[in-house]
């Protein structure tokens, strides 16, 4: 009797402290846990179902009264007990969020680290004015951030109207920015850069020249039909200034998640030699003489300069060629000044066709050529200069339906690295020769205090 008397007490005694146990979810564990020790004790014990009933529904009235006056009791308290429970599960999704957060983060951040290299390449694209250093850059840019096979970097050329590539073909594969890639080797060695076209190259080109526009892998199979490419992944972009494309880079073997930085990275790359061909297209025509081709007088009197300083010091002998068309102001005045023109630019030709490709070949003056004969003495000079005039006396000049023969006369003056070395000198030596083969009958070179005999 005393035992069931005190198991009672005990049981009733713990539902009501069960009360003051921690927090809202603790107090729910502990309740669940001892109502299910209870049932199964109960169950174990044989026991009259009505004395059953009368347990269930008294423990839930214990229960339910102690909680009534724990309220009453701790009321602000309970409140802030389950605000805390409340704020600490809170904590906990918030900690979850934050680390999931923190994850995405650190993949923002390798992200941007990747964007930021790839921004300082482009970068340095920018500030290049050499268009196979932009390329070279474009190629490590590529080798670094994305996958691809080989990159391709073919020039035509404009005058013949496109689509016949010019044989400068560059090629470079991944592998060649792999470890040892040196960039500033490649520049001074570009022939190492040369590639070669295949057929299929050709069909790409004249693809983009009918559309001008890209041809992406999604083109490829209108492009070539039935033929199967070895790289299925190309991409093939146009460069062009004015709508005139003067190049077209293409991609092979590409692979990559993120196709919109690879677009972003390629159209830089279009755009930054597209600024280069301008920067070059500009300087050209600054230097260049529009009728006739040839230099301006005062780039190839800055040429002179440097070139003098050169020969002082590897001591080489240089030598400058000052010639004059004979008799020209007659072709203006028979022919008028269209034919004169024609004339002119003819003679340049004649004169560039005459000499070495390091030479250099400017208009002095009206009717007046300069040419720069670079690591040339006295007696080469004197070649030259008969070679010039030769092919100039035996060309047929044809100029609107006129048949035309036409005769230069040379000066030519020529400088060691132990003469006082000027560029004012050298052309004004070479003037006064000149000025001695008129006077000796035109159509004729001079050497300067070498005055030679007709021919
Ligand atoms: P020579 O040199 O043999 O003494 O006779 P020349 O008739 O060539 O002599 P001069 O130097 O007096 O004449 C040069 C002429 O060249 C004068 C000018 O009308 C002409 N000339 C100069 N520049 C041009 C040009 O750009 N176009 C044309 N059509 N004629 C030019
Ligand atoms: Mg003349
Ligand atoms: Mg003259």
């Amino acid at each position: 009797m005393w035992k069931y008397l005190i198991l009672n007490a005990l049981w009733f005694s713990i539902l009501f402290l069960v009360h003051f146990v921690g927090s809202t979810k603790d107090r729910r564990i502990v309740f669940i846990s001892i109502f299910a020790l209870a049932a199964y004790l109960a169950a174990r014990t044989p026991i009259d179902p009505f004395a059953w009933m009368y347990y269930v529904l008294f423990s839930f009235l214990v229960f339910y009264g102690a909680g009534q006056f724990r309220e009453w009791a701790f009321a602000g308290a309970t409140i802030l007990e389950d605000e805390i429970d409340m704020a600490s599960r809170e904590y906990g999704h918030a900690r979850h969020l934050l680390s999931e957060k923190s994850l995405e983060a650190e993949i923002l951040e390798k992200r941007a680290a990747e964007i930021s290299g790839l921004y300082d390449k482009v970068k340095e694209m920018s500030r290049s004015l050499d268009a196979i250093e932009v390329f070279l850059i474009f190629g490590e840019a590529l080798a670094e951030y994305f996958e691809f096979q080989t990159m391709k970097l073919v020039s035509f050329d404009e005058e013949s109207l496109g689509m016949i590539p010019t044989d400068e073909v560059y090629e470079l594969s991944s592998k060649d920015f792999l470890g040892l890639f040196d960039r500033k080797y490649l520049l001074k060695n570009r022939e190492k850069a040369r590639g070669t076209l295949f057929p299929g190259d050709t069909k790409i080109f004249n693809h983009i020249f009918k559309t001008q526009r890209p041809v992406e892998t999604e083109d490829l199979h209108d492009i070539f039909q039935a033929q199967l490419m070895q790289n299925q992944n190309l991409v093939a972009y146009p460069m062009s200034v004015h709508k005139k494309i003067f190049g077209i880079v293409m991609l092979a073997g590409l692979r990559s998640e993120n196709k919109r930085l690879l677009r972003i990275l390629i159209e830089r790359f279009v755009s930054e030699m597209e600024r280069v061909r301008l920067y070059e297209r500009v300087e050209t025509l600054a230097i260049t003489d529009g009728l006739t081709g040839v230099y301006v007088r005062r780039h190839l009197l800055d040429r002179l300069t440097g070139e003098l300083d050169r020969s002082r010091r590897f001591g080489f002998k240089l030598s400058f060629l000052m010639i004059d068309i004979d008799f020209f102001k007659r072709f203006n005045d028979s022919y008028g000044h269209l034919v004169g023109d024609a004339v002119l630019k003819q003679v340049a030709e004649a004169i560039k066709s005459s000499v070495r490709e390091v030479d250099l070949v400017g208009r002095y003056g009206g009717e007046e050529f300069g040419v720069l004969l670079i690591e040339t003495d006295e007696n080469l000079a004197f070649l030259v200069a008969e070679r010039i005039r030769r092919t100039i006396e035996e060309k047929a000049f044809k100029a609107y339906d006129e048949k035309l023969k036409v005769t230069v006369s040379i000066g030519c003056s020529t400088y060691s690295y132990y003469e006082v070395l000027d560029a004012t000198m050298i052309v004004e030596t070479a003037d006064s020769a000149l000025y001695q083969a008129k006077r000796q009958g035109r159509n004729r070179v001079c050497l300067y205090n070498l005055p030679k005999a007709p021919p």
